[in-house]
């Protein structure tokens, strides 16, 4: 049920791979540019003072601009360095999009969650991803690129624009590893937590990483109070290397050294997501695997619906089962959520991010 973007038509990057993106120009190639076009010197700042919302998608918008230098900014140039390209529309409200970057054509999705008036936006921080999770739709097919800071922080506009809704929070838990693309994952998080009318606080911004030691001590370190969340699904090593091969080289005992570390310079308490698979990571020596990691730490494991992936021979574990892992994580004193799957109907939820680009029907 793929259709068409309603946004689609007025977005100016529609099919402008072949224009640059004038966001991504600097103050002085910005002031350059409008000089050229016979627009006075004050100018530079109101179209700044635009493009630093990214809810900002057409030049149409910038009304205190002349139409005549609006039109003139439009045929030259692109406003986001990403276009939806298709969006398909959860019974339960949540979007999933196919979006397009204007650079070279790449595809990548993300994903808007309203609830109650506010909007929780998934981002894509790699099209694809190298880490290849058993589990995982999106580690499936391999890694396309990184994706440019800009890249990331404009599907949180397109999304933005497309449900004229408040952003409240965003994850970075779409498709790619954002460990494996660090430095454009922070500048994301610190242009969407700059302020303005439009920040968002840094405890309302996700990191989700499968477990890169390095990059995660880098994390500690940062000033802002970004939230961290990591891919666990065991606690077992053994288990572990078998679900998330890639990350075999950063093991359970370090990644719990880290954790600490992280909770302790920040204050903050890591979010640990387990997807329960049945006969793999559900069973009594897992469970309690799971409980010695946790307890004692500051930590908060979301138990999370495996989505099931074609042809995989992995299963999600019964919901009485994933209510016992829940209850015996409670009894160790462990705070759990079991999170309630989303935009199953479209595919949107986690780890199903995939590139299916065969007629758009992704
Ligand atoms: N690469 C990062 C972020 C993207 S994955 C990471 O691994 O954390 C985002 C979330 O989706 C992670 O928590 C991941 O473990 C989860 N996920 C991946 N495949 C899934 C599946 N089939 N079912 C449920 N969650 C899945
Ligand atoms: Fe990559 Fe995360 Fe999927 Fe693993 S779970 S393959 S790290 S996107």
């Amino acid at each position: 049920m793929a259709n068409e973007n309603p946004s689609g038509g007025t977005g100016s990057a529609q099919g402008a791979h072949m224009v640059s993106n004038l966001r991504e120009l600097s103050h002085e190639e910005l002031a350059d540019v409008l000089g050229e076009l016979g627009a006075q010197a004050f100018r530079v700042k109101q179209v700044e003072e635009w493009l630093a919302r990214p809810e900002v998608q057409s030049f149409d918008a910038m009304t205190n601009l002349p139409k005549a230098l609006r039109e003139a900014l439009a045929e030259r140039y692109s406003l986001s360095s990403v276009a939806i390209a298709a969006t398909r529309v959860s019974k339960d409200g949540s979007r999933k999009y196919l979006v397009k970057c204007a650079s070279d054509g790449t595809y990548v999705e993300c994903v808007g969650l309203p609830s109650s008036g506010r909007l929780s936006v998934c981002v894509s921080t790699q099209a694809g991803c190298a880490m290849g999770c058993a589990f995982c739709a999106t580690g499936r097919s391999g890694l396309s690129r990184s994706l440019t800071a800009r890249e990331i922080v404009d599907q949180v506009g397109v999304v933005r624009a497309d449900f004229g809704l408040r952003v409240s929070s965003v994850v970075f838990m779409g498709q790619g590893e954002p460990f494996a693309n660090y430095d454009a994952t922070l500048a994301a998080l610190r242009i969407l937590n700059a302020p303005g009318p439009k920040t968002i606080g840094a405890r309302h911004l996700t990191v989700s990483t499968c477990g890169i030691i390095p990059r995660i001590r880098q994390f500690s370190k940062e000033p802002e109070q970004f939230t961290l969340a990591i891919s666990l699904h065991s606690a077992v090593q053994a288990t572990r290397n078998a679900l998330m091969p890639a990350v075999r080289k950063y093991p359970l005992t370090r990644l719990h050294e880290a954790l600490q570390d992280y909770a302790w310079r920040t204050h903050r308490r890591p979010t640990y997501e387990f997807a329960p698979i049945e006969g793999v990571n559900d069973t009594t020596p897992e469970v309690e695997a799971l409980v010695d990691f946790c307890v004692g730490t500051l930590c908060h494991v979301n138990l999370i619906h495996l989505n099931e992936l074609e042809g995989s021979p992995l299963k999600p574990s019964p919901a009485a089962r994933v209510r016992a892992i829940q209850a015996r994580l409670e009894r160790a004193g462990v705070e759990t959520t079991i999170r309630e799957p989303r935009g199953q109907d479209i595919e949107a939820a986690c780890g199903q991010l995939r590139q299916r680009l065969e007629g758009m029907g992704f």
